[in-house]
């Protein structure tokens, strides 16, 4: 299996407090990865390591290597990382603008000024992001008017408009109902055929319903990695198997 993302010896620190203890880790191309854990334990953090926003974190310092195909991404661009490494935030995030100028957002800071490239690239993004059938006869009605579910959707399509090789996800659907979480979870199986998907969750059903590989984290460590099927069904750490029994956390 093909990695994207190399991810070796790495320490984080928030300050003088420890945040991630020597992680190693490989995540897959095309394949859904979960992070889950108890809270506080370094998912979201490890996660903003992979396109570096953790740099905006005033104090934060990380050592070790963090390579993306085969880059080590401290040596890169951080708006190309980003642009390749998408991330999608716990609570919905649109622009107070319409749902058409969200998605032409990104493209037109990339110079991008056609109006029929800008049409072509906001109604492929909305259609992967399955959201086109939802919002066509509305483009240009703005983004605060749409459900969460959909306003989630739309930022996904925002992400995609700028076709990244990874999508990070940061608690997706922990701010969606049920229905719209469902939506959301059946986005995430289509897109892994295009993307790279991490995904912090602290639901293990959700774990085990979209992702193929999972990394259980407590305290700021991996405790292990393995295909999602392995880990919940065999788990070869007991902290893995207290956790995920309900035993802890
Ligand atoms: P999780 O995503 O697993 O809930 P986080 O990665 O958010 O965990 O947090 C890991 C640890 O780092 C926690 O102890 C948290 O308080 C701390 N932390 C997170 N963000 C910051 C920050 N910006 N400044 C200082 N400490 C932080």
């Amino acid at each position: 299996m093909e990695s994207v993302f190399k991810i070796e010896n790495v320490n984080l620190f928030y300050g003088n407090k420890q945040a991630l203890k020597n992680i190693n880790l490989d995540l897959y191309k095309n394949q859904v990865t979960a992070f889950i854990g108890p809270s506080g334990c370094g998912k979201s953090t490890l996660l903003r390591c992979l396109n570096r926003m953790n740099d905006l974190i005033e104090g934060c310092k990380v050592e070790g290597s963090i390579l993306y195909e085969n880059q080590n991404i401290s040596q890169m661009n951080t708006l190309e990382l980003r642009r390749k490494v998408g991330m999608v935030f716990q609570n919905p995030n649109p622009f107070p603008m319409s749902i058409f100028d969200n998605i032409a957002y990104g493209p037109r800071c990339q110079g991008i000024k056609k109006k029929e490239t800008l049409k072509n690239i906001v109604v492929e993004s909305l259609k992967k992001a399955a959201l086109y059938d939802e919002v066509k006869d509305r483009l240009k009605e703005s983004a605060m008017g749409l459900s969460g579910g959909q306003q989630q959707r739309l930022c996904i399509a925002r992400c995609i408009a700028m076709q990244p090789d990874v999508i990070l996800m940061d608690e997706p659907t922990s701010a969606l109902d049920p229905i719209a979480t469902l939506k959301i979870e059946e986005l995430i199986h289509e897109l892994k055929k295009d993307y790279t998907i991490i995904i912090v969750t602290h639901n293990m059903q959700q774990a085990t319903r979209v992702s193929d590989y999972t990394a259980f984290f407590m305290l700021g460590e991996v405790i292990e990695c393995d295909k999602t099927m392995d880990l919940f069904s065999q788990p070869k750490n007991k902290k893995t198997e207290d956790y995920i029994t309900g035993r802890f956390g």
